[in-house]
């Protein structure tokens, strides 16, 4: 039995180590890192604007089109309105055909003083390279004529050789750990930030009604008191280690009324703890480079 798990083990060896390799920890394990004003956690609240091109990406009828469509014409300006209120900077990632559809909700929010960062231009990536750089560029252009600078940071599975040359800075697409951390690509020459998120904490997972097209037992309309403890715990375990955080919201998903209010009253919480930094991903990322250089 161990003869024939030998090659697998050795094979699962090689991987782990090349993980290690192409993932640095900003800081050493059981370390938080350092954060501005001696901060206990700082805090990304991002927004996916995705509306609703993701849908129409997946051929979905009318009546779904309709769900995405709600993100841009309520969804985003109820999350404005709540950031606002809770004078939280937020990062929306943008898929560059929002530019087109719902331009004056991002002239809104850059007004406000969030970060607008890439999301695709059509929430999907190219597998040619020429197209694919096309598909950054014209979201890069479209976003700069926007927010009148080009993106430093993307949520995507764009090659990081491009992104690289495009002045980005991060990405908050991988999700190895709980912490910001360097991020080298398969052929070791190119490096990003790496801001995780994870699905825990991804609106999506828990409110999505036939979520892309899903079968019955993939419905879930979860109680939004019940999403507010998990998040909640979720937050006070990442504050007490010292530590980061990155909520992953979606305007036709957490725009929703109850669902604002849920997020109210999060929000609402977080802000009775001394030392929570709220930032946008851009700030977070550039605190990081800063006082934390790879190694
Ligand atoms: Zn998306």
């Amino acid at each position: 039995m161990a003869a024939t798990a030998d090659p697998d083990i050795a094979e699962l060896a090689r991987a782990a180590r090349a993980h290690l390799a192409r993932h640095r920890p900003l800081v050493a394990p059981g370390q938080a890192p350092r954060w501005p004003q001696g901060a206990r956690i700082a805090v990304n609240v991002t927004a996916d604007f995705d509306a609703m091109l993701l849908r129409r990406l997946l051929n979905e009828p009318p009546m779904q089109l309709a769900k995405g469509e709600f993100g841009g014409r309520v969804g985003i300006w109820r999350l404005l309105d709540l950031f606002a209120a809770h004078r939280i900077p937020a990062t929306i990632f943008t898929p560059g055909r929002i530019c087109e559809l719902y331009p004056d909700a991002l002239r809104a929010a850059v007004a406000a003083g969030h970060e607008l960062a890439d999301h695709m231009w059509e929430h999907h990536v190219p597998r040619d390279r020429q197209l694919e750089l096309d598909h950054l560029g014209r979201t890069g252009a479209a976003l700069e004529r926007i927010a009148g600078h080009r993106p430093v940071g993307t949520r995507s599975a764009h090659t990081p050789s491009l992104l690289a040359a495009a002045g980005f800075l991060y990405t908050s697409h991988d999700c190895a750990a709980h912490l910001p951390y360097y991020l080298t690509d398969t052929e070791g020459a190119h490096t990003l930030l790496n801001l995780p998120f994870h699905y825990a904490l991804d609106d999506a997972m828990f409110y999505s009604f036939a979520w892309l097209g899903s079968a019955n037992p993939a419905q879930r309309i979860t109680d939004t008191d019940r999403v507010l403890e998990m998040w909640w715990d979720a937050f006070r375990q990442q504050y007490a280690a010292g530590g980061y955080l990155n909520i992953v919201l979606h305007p036709f998903v957490s725009g929703r009324a109850q669902r604002i209010d849920m997020l109210d009253a999060l929000f609402t919480r977080m802000k009775t703890l001394p030392g929570v930094w709220f930032a946008t991903c851009e700030a977070v990322a550039r605190h990081c480079l800063a006082t934390h250089p790879r190694s």
